[in-house]
């Protein structure tokens, strides 16, 4: 939810672009308010780079308004927006000193002296936890420490939006995971928006007050990563954040405001039509279900709701879960379940029959 009252620091009306006869925009409207940590999510190629540099001034809209801070940025040039941007690549300067790369862009600031510099230099390095590593050359430092630097360099210029594009993706997986929590940290710490471009769905949720999910140069779903994740409203939006299983249903129209649905599966219960986030009609779709909202019930365990049977196709251990495919009586396709893989409880083996405990209100459901 945007809070209304807080100050939209970028506003975008219709933006569209087109790169000859490929249409990589088409029509992005949306509001980002000051001090929110914003993401563009989306498979390669959807145009969340592109959307980030009309943003910044890299590139010009075919046509539409980018708003920063309610002042129109047509003709504004890059360098004279109040946004900076953080690349994939670090592009840090490597035969300079940390300092030196950090108090790059304030060399041309006359209204600063040396030791004003110095302040401001040793403040971002501090943002950062690189106190203490000015005078190491950049070639010296490891990756995160790069980034880090790089990210300094930023901030150092005090923009009203940070713009970042994939800037973890060229870290290992344990490096990248410690930087988006610190990166988080940094961003609540300083106030300024944060936008973050991303295909890695988890760091997106993982980071992000809202996220805007784009395919084909389009926002498909703009929401809290709770929103996104519990009511996503297409199938491929549920596709992208996490896993989701799909079975057939057949769809009727109850009374007030309910939805009586007939799963492949599952079989019959009613629902709320608020949980049908997408349009909704009598007929055929699909109902999605994600796998920790199924319990597989081992001897002795009983279900207060509803119950279904089937049977284990495939099982995979991983340590602390336990993800199953059951094949569903009277379903076609498996449905995938997760476990955790508490104390002494019993993990199933595959073929093993299937006794699964579910929950109507875990249920999204999409119309075909
Ligand atoms: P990735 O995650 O791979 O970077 P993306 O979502 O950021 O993908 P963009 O880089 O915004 O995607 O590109 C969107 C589309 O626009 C792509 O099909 C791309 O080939 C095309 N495109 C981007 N820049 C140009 C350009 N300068 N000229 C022509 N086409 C371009």
């Amino acid at each position: 939810m945007t809070d209304p009252n807080r100050r939209q620091i970028i506003s975008l009306r219709d933006v569209q672009k087109h790169y000859g006869s490929y249409h990589a925009l088409r029509g992005i409207t949306m509001d980002i308010a000051e001090g929110e940590f914003f993401s563009l999510l989306g498979p390669s190629g959807c145009g969340k780079t592109t959307l980030l540099r009309t943003i910044a001034g890299f590139e010009d809209v075919s046509s539409g308004h980018v708003l920063l801070d309610g002042r129109d940025m047509e003709g504004v040039p890059a360098n004279k927006r109040p946004t900076n941007m953080v690349f994939q690549s670090y592009a840090i300067f490597p035969h300079l000193s940390v300092a030196q790369n950090v108090g790059f862009g304030l060399r041309k600031r006359s209204d600063l002296d040396k030791s004003a510099k110095s302040a401001l230099i040793a403040e971002a390095l501090g943002m950062v936890g690189l106190d203490g590593y000015g005078d190491r050359s950049a070639q010296a430092l490891s990756g995160g420490q790069r980034q880090r630097v790089a990210l300094a360099r930023a901030l150092i210029l005090k923009p009203k939006v940070l713009l970042l594009d994939e800037p973890l993706s060229a870290l290992d997986k344990k490096l990248r995971e410690q930087m988006q929590t610190e990166l988080r940290r940094l961003q609540r710490h300083v106030g300024i928006t944060f936008i973050l471009v991303t295909h890695d769905q988890e760091e997106a949720l993982i980071m992000s007050d809202r996220i805007a999910v784009m395919f084909e140069g389009q926002i498909a779903q703009l929401a809290s990563p709770q929103e996104l994740y519990r009511r996503p409203v297409t199938q491929q939006v549920a596709n992208f954040i996490g896993v989701m299983n799909f079975l057939p249903v057949e769809i009727s129209m109850g009374q007030g405001g309910s939805i009586d649905l007939d799963i492949a599966g599952l079989g019959r219960t009613t629902i709320d039509s608020a949980q049908c986030p997408g349009a909704i009609r009598p007929g055929l779709g699909q109902a999605g279900l994600r796998p920790e909202t199924m319990t597989l019930l081992v001897d002795g365990e009983d279900a207060d709701g509803h119950l279904a049977e089937g049977q284990v196709e495939e099982l995979a251990y991983y340590g602390d879960m336990t993800y199953y495919d059951v094949l569903l009586d009277g379903a076609t396709v498996p449905v995938t379940i997760s476990m955790k893989n508490l104390t002494g409880r019993q993990v199933l083996d595959r073929g093993a029959r299937a006794r699964v405990a579910w929950d109507p209100r875990a249920l999204v459901v999409f119309a075909e």
